[in-house]
């Protein structure tokens, strides 16, 4: 596998990756995770063995096979690892091995399933037409109402925001991501396992950051996506854009026109981006995580079976929230009318 330097552009990154990560079980990981939408409870692996490749960091993989490298393998390797928005030590080896089975164990896979097809008119249009059709059935809501407290007490859930307001409900379903849950007062408190893993959060504080530049390709102009693995201690994007901009003039020499980004790490209602986990996270804690708690039911794509951290798992989430709640009223109705 190693190549010289000048070789590089022999192996693309695909091929790093597939060797390193997706190969982890020697079959492409089609072994260790058949159904990647059933990872822990499906009859073809056992769930020891899952815990033992959970246990494995993207480090301890890297230290695995880092003799098969060259340098520039080796920091492309770790150039591609950003994506978790943390650190190799921090990083769970399973996390890589669900996405490699998602992409039908396949990197090359990567560009049709994530980056070929778009919708039309962005993702905008997709959330406008769900609120809409959400409001045409009755729905009522309010924005920028964080909430403080979630009590259920007699068969009513209810959720106390920080300005004082209260709703009631027979159900309550909660999209509140992993690192904003420790904010919230349970009444029952959650079980001991969920609050270790609140408790823990997950790691992935990514910085990704659009610019546009002039120099970088001979027609002139370039739109370039950076992303950043965790660095708070040292980088605060909003508050030293100037770094930013050096950055990508380190990369190649250009001039930045205009930079886009988001912090997802400083905003209150997100405080990280989408759920990366540390090793032996997902066989400790995932189920948990997915579980009700009384009335209250917990639909984020944090921690979704298959797209973890994906629109797809959002989806799911809530899909699966919303059918057992109005399974639930139904039933509740039916015993009603009875009476
Ligand atoms: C930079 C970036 C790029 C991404 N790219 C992709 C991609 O290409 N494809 C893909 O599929 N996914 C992508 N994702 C991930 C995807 O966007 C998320 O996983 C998904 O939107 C999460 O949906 P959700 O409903 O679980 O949570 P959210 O959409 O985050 O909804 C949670 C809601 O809870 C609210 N909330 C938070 N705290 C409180 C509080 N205290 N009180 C009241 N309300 C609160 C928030 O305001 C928010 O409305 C990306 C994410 C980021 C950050």
């Amino acid at each position: 596998m190693a190549a010289k330097a000048n070789e590089l552009v022999l192996f693309p990154s695909w091929e790093v990756e597939c060797e390193a990560w997706d190969n982890a079980d020697g079959q492409n990981c089609r072994a260790i995770c058949p159904l990647p939408h059933s990872q822990l409870d499906n009859i073809l692996v056992s769930r020891e063995e899952v815990e033992r490749y959970d246990k494995i960091s993207c480090r301890d993989r890297f230290e695995e096979i880092k003799h098969l490298l060259s340098t520039e393998e080796a920091w492309i390797l770790t150039a591609l690892l950003h994506i978790t928005g943390g650190s190799m030590v921090n990083s769970s080896l399973w996390d890589m091995i669900r996405s490699q089975a998602l992409m039908s164990y396949d990197p090359p896979n990567f560009a049709p399933i994530w980056t070929t097809f778009k919708l039309r008119q962005g993702q905008s249009a997709l959330a406008g037409a769900m609120f809409q059709d959400a409001g045409d059935n009755g729905l009522q809501y309010v924005f920028q109402t964080p909430v403080k407290s979630i009590v259920e007490r007699s068969n009513v859930v209810t959720v106390t925001t920080h300005a004082g307001r209260e709703f009631r409900a027979r159900r309550v379903v909660s999209t509140i991501p992993h690192n904003v849950l420790h904010t919230i007062t349970f009444d029952p408190p959650l079980s001991p396992t969920r609050q270790e893993a609140i408790t823990m959060g997950h790691i992935n504080y990514m910085t990704k950051i659009h610019a546009d530049g002039d120099g970088v390709t001979p027609s002139g102009r370039a739109h370039i996506v950076g992303f950043g693995k965790d660095e708070r201690a040292t980088f605060v994007p909003e508050r030293n854009p100037e770094k930013a901009v050096d950055a990508f003039q380190k990369l190649h020499p250009m001039e930045v026109n205009k930079m886009i980004f988001h912090n997802w790490n400083t905003d209150p209602w997100s405080l990280g981006g989408p759920a990366w986990w540390p090793p032996e996270f997902m066989t400790k804690y995932q189920e948990e995580l997915q579980s009700r708690h009384g009335r209250v039911f917990f639909a984020s794509a944090d921690w979704a079976h298959g797209w973890q951290a994906a629109i797809d798992g959002a989806l799911e989430q809530g899909s699966q929230a919303a059918l057992q709640v109005v399974k639930e009223i139904r039933e509740m109705r039916g015993v009603m009318a009875r009476f």
